[in-house]
């Protein structure tokens, strides 16, 4: 009885705040203001990465606020490059960053549209969940927020959980998002769910002066909201002293040292170091009322920095692409290569080629002078040419050549034309009507009419065989690697090209689909159906990399 008792106020607490909550994780909600493009990623990322550094086990989360249930359908230039988790959900490329930063694996649930959330709630609709009622933005979309959110919070596997969102605070569609966390705020107090307000200051030069007024009305936006930041991260290209601070404090409502300055960096991996150095995970600690356990254990993230910016040599790698003019389209893999490169104590200089303008009159005018070359993934015709070009070029001048997913696909295109002499050869995906078709669909593929979430994705196991340049390169057997695609080898041509040359090293144990081909006669031909660049963190560089840029390294000398 006197138990009982001693529960009671602890309920009447809870019945107070209106939430009962079922899991003790505490909440980081990154916002945006003034303008997109501020890095709220690299920011969520650097923060988490401090956190974890402390001991507290971190994930990272973000919510884009467009219709689209997630950017699997969404062509590069639009969106950048999609990211694949191993559980195979479609994502945004922050995500890339997530894990990079964290070396831990997302999921579906770290990345959330609102036309995943829509969907949701309209399917229950129909399902009846809601008889009799209403269905509103408020309170059956944001309550699907909130549960999406704290979803992650479940099962105690995190201590903190940062949900980024997506856009620009003042934007219609952020709405519900910016409600949802003003509820919950509400229900778990703020000591369990701080806001970071990331924001421009601008520099106007002619008047030699930092502006806060943009940060101060995408705060006032925000209060109109019901809501207001905890914390204030200014990205700047001029420091900003102490008055600047004490004036966005002051008119933004936080406490001083609340106000962090987020200065241009040369590489994203020196943001944790910036916000290290700023206090940002002390004082979120200090806000959430968390203990900072330790100071942050950063080593191996240090010895990468200063191998990254120490290189004792150069390697040029060409990166054959068709959306090559766009930074965004093959961020993991450029990040892999960051990777790989502080590992063999090396800059990668990365050289974009069209893909589209290679010819076989410019091929070697364009590609001589390359240490390595890499065939990008990809969809569809465009640029298809010359990316065999590029694969015949590398092939017959013994350039360490890597191919990834459709990159992969051309070798084997490339391969069946000019050495088993299969004319016309090419994949169903270009050419419907080929007499040879190497890259083909799989029975369950053929009769898919739905586009989205429907290609091969996520994890697939991986069996690679002794004595072969993938076992060289992996040391194991046993790998599973991700996967974003439709077609595959055709395994009625195996035995044909195994005869001339060409190995398939690393098989589906289940399927027997093909995952990786190599040259036998090359020092360095590899191509892989898989994305290893998803996996490339910077406290574990990938294998294929390490070893592409290594071999590339020894071309030169
Ligand atoms: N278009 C190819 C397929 O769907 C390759 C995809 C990719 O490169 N990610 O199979």
């Amino acid at each position: 009885m006197a138990d009982l008792l001693r529960e009671i106020p602890v309920f009447l607490f809870y019945f107070k705040i209106g939430h009962i909550r079922n899991d003790m994780a505490k909440y980081i909600f990154v916002t945006g203001g003034v303008t997109s493009s501020l890095g709220k990623g690299i920011i969520a990322a650097s923060l988490a990465k401090l956190l974890q550094a402390r001991g507290f086990t971190v994930t990272i989360q973000k919510l884009d606020p467009y219709i689209n249930v997630d950017p699997g359908t969404l062509n590069p230039y639009e969106h950048g490059e999609c990211y694949v988790t191993n559980d195979g959900a479609e994502t945004d490329l922050d995500l890339g960053h997530y894990e990079r930063f964290l070396g831990i694996p997302t999921s579906q649930a770290n990345n959330v549209t609102t036309g995943r959330i829509y969907q949701t709630v309209i399917n229950k609709e129909r399902e009846g969940a809601y008889l009799g009622k209403t269905v509103q933005v408020i309170p059956h979309i944001t309550d699907e927020i909130k549960r999406r959110i704290t979803l992650l919070g479940q099962d105690n596997k995190f201590d903190i959980i940062i949900t980024e969102i997506g856009g620009t605070v003042g934007d219609i569609e952020s709405l519900p998002y910016i409600e949802s966390i003003r509820q919950m705020q509400w229900e778990m107090g703020r000591e369990n769910c701080v806001v970071v307000h990331l924001t421009l200051i601008p520099y106007l030069k002619a008047a030699k002066e930092l502006k806060t007024k943009p940060t101060q009305h995408s705060v006032k936006l925000m209060n109109e909201n019901g809501l207001a930041p905890d914390i204030i991260v200014c990205r700047t290209e001029e420091p900003i002293n102490g008055d600047i601070k004490r004036k966005i404090a002051l008119f933004c409502n936080v406490t001083t040292d609340a106000v962090i300055e987020a200065a241009d960096a040369d590489t994203i991996y020196d943001v944790p170091l910036l916000m290290m150095r700023e206090n940002l995970d002390v004082i979120v600690l200090d806000k959430l009322k968390m203990n900072l356990r330790h100071e942050p254990d950063l080593k191996q993230w240090k010895e990468f920095l200063n191998k990254l910016k120490n290189p004792t040599k150069t390697v040029n790698i060409g990166l054959v692409g068709k959306y090559v003019e766009l930074q965004d389209a093959y961020k993991s893999i450029l990040e892999a290569f960051v990777h790989a490169g502080a590992m063999n104590e090396c800059k990668v200089k990365v050289h974009n080629v069209h893909s589209e303008y290679l010819t076989p009159e410019n091929v070697k005018s364009s590609l001589s002078g390359l240490d390595g070359i890499l065939v990008a993934p990809g969809f569809g015709n465009r640029g298809i040419e010359g990316k065999i070009e590029a694969i015949k070029y590398a092939r017959e001048h013994k350039i360490p050549f890597f191919g990834i997913c459709l990159g992969m696909q051309c070798c084997v295109i490339e391969f069946a034309r000019n050495v088993l002499k299969l004319e016309a050869a090419n994949s169903t995906e270009m050419d419907i009507h080929t007499p040879y078709p190497v890259i083909d669909l799989m029975e369950n593929q053929k009769n898919i009419i739905q586009m989205g979430g429907t290609m091969r994705l996520g994890a697939y196991d991986c069996e690679i065989e002794n004595n072969t340049l993938a076992f060289k390169v992996y040391e194991k057997n046993f790998i599973s690697e991700r996967h974003r695609h439709r077609w595959e080898f055709n395994n009625s041509f195996i035995e044909q090209f195994e005869k001339a040359g060409m190995k398939f090293s690393g098989k589906n144990p289940n399927s027997g689909l093909v995952e990786i081909i190599e040259l036998t006669h090359h020092p360095f031909f590899i191509g892989a159906q898989f994305h290893p660049e998803l996996k490339s963190t910077v406290e574990n560089p990938h294998p294929l990399f390490k070893y592409f840029v290594k071999a590339a390294l020894e071309n030169k000398n």
